[in-house]
């Protein structure tokens, strides 16, 4: 069993870290699985057999330079240890489906799940202009929504319990590639009526800091972390 390899938290990408800081590459090796987000919250990252695509808003889906710069990830190498096909499942009773197999609460998952989606939601952030520095609520307030119906692919994400909210995103967190790595973006919802589930239980993860002044200085102010993780990330 592998473990989770992350640069920074989204605890820090919340509180407004968003500089890219740690190069892609040397963070993926051995790690085919995985999700993030690319430079100034310029695009979504979704990691999938070792590349990394990246949505942004307006754009065609680009692949992620390995010398690139991001600001937030998580990678595994990703090995199914269980595997089942479900009928009828979307955002709202993917965790019901899960617990058929599993006690999630208290631990991580890498888990994907392929197949038609006979409606699948997801969003990515519009590019920022040259010169202008966002912070995280202006990126979320100017996010592109779109709706894709019957379209083949995969989710690409993990599950992470509850205790550790302010690492990553608690409960699901999935970016959606359809099968001809060309449309990918955050998921907000889907519906699909059988899927291919596959999950494998992670029981490390391991977490690198930024090293950076600006993080060193970064002011969190953890009273409002949890409130806006569940309305940005969610
Ligand atoms: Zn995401």
């Amino acid at each position: 069993m592998s473990k989770i390899v992350q640069f920074s938290t989204i605890g820090a990408l919340m509180a407004g870290h968003i500089q890219g800081e740690q190069a892609f590459a040397r963070l993926r090796c051995g790690c085919n699985f995985g999700l993030g987000c690319s430079a100034d919250l310029n695009g979504e990252l979704t990691i999938f057999d070792g590349t990394a695509y990246e949505g942004t808003a307006g754009k065609t889906l680009k692949t992620l330079d390995f010398e690139a710069r991001v600001p937030f990830i998580q990678l595994t190498d990703f090995k199914p240890e269980q595997e089942y096909l479900i009928e009828h499942v979307h955002h709202k009773n993917i965790y019901e489906n899960l617990k058929r197999f599993t006690q999630p609460d208290n631990i991580f998952l890498a888990v994907s799940l392929e197949g038609v989606f006979e409606q699948v939601t997801f969003r990515r952030p519009y590019p920022s202009a040259e010169g202008h520095v966002r912070d995280v609520k202006e990126v979320a307030a100017s996010q592109k929504i779109d709706t894709h119906q019957y379209i083949a692919g995969r989710l690409i994400g993990f599950w992470t319990p509850e205790i550790f909210g302010r690492i990553a995103v608690p409960g699901f967190h999935f970016h959606f590639l359809d099968e001809s790595n060309q449309i990918s973006g955050h998921v907000l919802e889907f519906y699909m009526n059988q899927a291919q589930l596959a999950f494998e239980e992670k029981q490390t993860i391991e977490v690198t800091n930024p090293s950076s002044k600006s993080y060193k200085d970064l002011k969190i102010d953890v009273s409002l972390l949890d409130d806006m993780i569940q309305k940005i990330e969610k």
